[in-house]
């Protein structure tokens, strides 16, 4: 039985309900209504009623009991060190392609926890295999109707998926489904394609019996992205996994685009979308942005490059102003990956009077990468690649290089260190509007 935390508190917002009672950062939530919740999930459950009485301990070990009247809707105003007050709920799988274990041995403990919670799925869209599930985990689901999930199904077909997660209770995806169906709760996919083992024919099988799920009004498999195998040279079996080629990225793409066509015809919808470095790998354009639909997987990447070009174009003609000054010259850090799609948004930049903005397009040699995405390059990256070099007055640094919530690259490096040692500044920019206002505004 695992044990359920106080859930502490580490952000009070201001004006807010919390904040008018006197709740301080450290104090802790204990019970609601007589209930201790497990999670996020059943705090905004309970704090869905009108009248809550709630258990706190202050950080001195203290324990108060106070009722607040509010409407159903308000919210305390109240964030917490975690999600999961009771701890995370850890993977049962050995995938040999797993990113945690395609990290460098020696790094902090808590990078190497492998979780596979469907609370941070619901929460956050992240992940999950559905191995793991004790069966009152699932009548939780089906009770708070935590949908939709994110699932990682890889292969319908059970020896192939057992394979992939190395575990037998791989095989019952198709059951679980259903289960789903039955339910009218919804999941997104995600098939992670390594070549060699869940290709091919098993491919096609795959996404022919996800879209089969997709019908009514309420579809259970609501999105499929199709996503290449990543690996880094720190993976622990080479021999297991073979890398996405150019040739494969190609065969890939053509096999599944004639699949699409199929679905589109049939449900007038992709239902399915291949992932953004697909199309990188194989040297091929992105497809357009009305193919995209509502970029249903864009939390996964999906369509990320081509949905920066279209925001950024909206951006630009609000924003861009014709000069700038003084001028200033700036280094624009990405993945190699993008190089080619993001000539236009720095020839765009470059035209304002002024501006000189230089994209440094780099590939990870921390990881092992010929071809990287810009989240996967690394402190460790920029040194080797940018030393010494004239980097103008600062590095414009998307912030999907750093760690959620620091200042810190994924091979941690702070950028600090980096800055310091590229003797220059490092401007992290999220999104768009950052790139640009960074830019004027600097
Ligand atoms: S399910 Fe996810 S966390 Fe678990 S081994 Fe596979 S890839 Fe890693």
């Amino acid at each position: 039985m695992t044990t359920i935390h106080p859930a502490k508190i580490t952000k009070v917002l201001p004006d807010s309900i919390a904040a008018e009672i006197g709740f301080e950062v450290g104090d802790a939530i204990v019970a609601i209504n007589g209930t201790h919740p497990r999670d996020l999930i059943d705090y905004q459950f309970l704090c869905a009623d009108e009248v809550l009485e709630l258990e706190v301990l202050d950080a001195t070990g203290k324990t108060h009991h106070l009722e607040i009247e509010k409407d159903y809707d308000d919210d305390l105003g109240l964030e917490f060190e975690t999600a999961l007050f009771d701890g995370l709920i850890q993977c049962n799988n050995r995938c040999p392609f797993c990113f945690i274990d395609q990290q460098p041995p020696g790094k902090r403990s808590s990078l190497y926890l492998k979780d596979d919670d469907y609370r941070l799925s619901f929460l956050y869209g992240s992940y999950l295999t559905l191995t793991n599930l004790p069966e009152r985990e699932w009548q939780r689901i089906e009770q708070m109707r935590l949908s939709p999930l994110y699932v990682s199904v890889h292969a319908t077909e059970p020896e192939i998926r057992i394979k992939l997660l190395k575990n037998p209770r791989g095989g019952q995806i198709l059951q679980q489904l259903k289960w789903f169906q039955k339910r009218r709760l919804q999941i997104h996919a995600q098939v992670v394609v390594c070549p060699g083992i869940n290709d091919g024919k098993h491919l096609e099988q795959t996404l022919r019996d996800l879209v089969s799920f997709h019908k009514g009004d309420v579809p259970t498999v609501a999105s499929v992205a199709v996503v290449p195998v990543g690996l880094t040279r720190f993976r622990p079996s080479v021999d297991e996994l073979i890398p996405v080629t150019r040739e494969k990225a190609q065969e890939v793409i053509s096999q599944v685009k004639s699949l699409l066509l199929e679905f589109r015809q049939k449900f007038g919808s992709n239902v399915a979308w291949l992932a953004d470095e697909w199309f990188l790998i194989a040297g091929e354009e992105l497809p357009s942005e009305a193919e995209y639909e509502e970029y249903p997987q864009i939390d996964n990447g999906v369509g990320s490059i081509r949905l920066f070009i279209k925001q950024f174009a909206h951006a630009a003609a609000e924003l861009l102003p014709p000069k700038v000054s003084p001028a200033r010259k700036l280094t624009w850090v990405v993945g190699n990956a993008v190089e080619k799609a993001f000539q236009p948004i720095v020839q765009q930049l470059n035209a304002v009077e002024g501006l000189e903005v230089n994209m440094r397009a780099l590939c990870s040699d921390y990881w092992g990468q010929s071809i990287s995405v810009t989240g996967l390059l690394t402190g460790h990256d920029l040194l080797l690649n940018l030393q010494g070099q004239d980097l103008g007055e600062g590095i414009l640094l998307p912030n999907v290089m750093l760690k959620h919530g620091e200042f810190v690259f994924l091979d941690d490096m702070s950028i600090e260190d980096v800055a310091r040692q590229l003797e220059t500044k490092i401007l992290p920019v999220a999104g768009v509007e950052d790139l640009i206002n960074t830019c004027i505004h600097y």
